[in-house]
């Protein structure tokens, strides 16, 4: 494999979060110009009531997944015209492996719910496109930043990580953020048989 994950998790208050971490309308302004806006059932305009959502939850854990990346990797595909699909497929695949990790663990934890790092990647072409429902609303999970989180800043606040982005080569390592929104705290031990596979 030409990268290696490692993940961290921290949690907060979920008042916390939405105080120091949540600018809906800011942010808004940055989906509305974004192609996936109104595109994917995950990403805004959400179908959803978001206060009467995230009310619901008392605790915001944070899942942080660092994906280093081989300097071969980095060196051998310089400057390649496909650079940014590169990088996506890595990530794509991270997400879609982190996605299930948090399923399984919803199912533990009574009341709980993932937010996906970014738009919904399930299908090869979102149904928003045609008009038609979410074809897997038991798999699809909304993007934590749908919500107005922050993720560049709860990346360097929260993991002490700054972001690095693709130029004309790969960056050393990508982050993905995705958030388990719950209603009481959760264990260390049930974190570890979740996040310590793999
Ligand atoms: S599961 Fe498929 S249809 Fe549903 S939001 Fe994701 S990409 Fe769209």
């Amino acid at each position: 494999m030409d990268y290696s994950v490692k993940h961290y998790i921290k949690h907060l208050p979920m008042q916390v979060m939405r105080e120091q971490y949540q600018d809906r309308d800011k942010h808004l302004g940055y989906c509305r110009q974004c192609p996936r806006y109104d595109k994917i059932w995950s990403c805004p305009p959400l179908s959803i009531d978001v206060e009467e959502f995230l009310g619901q939850y008392s605790w915001a854990y944070l899942v942080c997944s660092k994906i280093n990346l081989d300097s071969g990797l980095i060196q051998s595909t310089a400057g390649t015209k496909n650079i940014n699909d590169i990088g996506w497929d890595i990530m794509s695949a991270v997400k879609l492996d982190m996605d299930d990790r948090l399923r399984q663990l919803e199912a533990s934890v009574p009341g709980s719910i993932t937010l996906s790092a970014t738009a919904c990647n399930l299908c090869e072409e979102c149904t928003r496109k045609s008009g038609l429902p979410c074809c897997q609303p038991d798999k699809m999970r909304y993007a934590i930043d749908a919500f107005g989180f922050k993720i560049v800043d709860i990346t360097k606040d929260v993991f002490s990580i700054d972001i690095q982005w693709t130029t004309d080569r790969l960056p050393e390592y990508y982050t993905l953020v995705h958030g388990f929104l719950t209603k009481d705290e959760v264990s260390e031990a049930l974190w570890s048989e979740i996040i310590g596979k793999g």
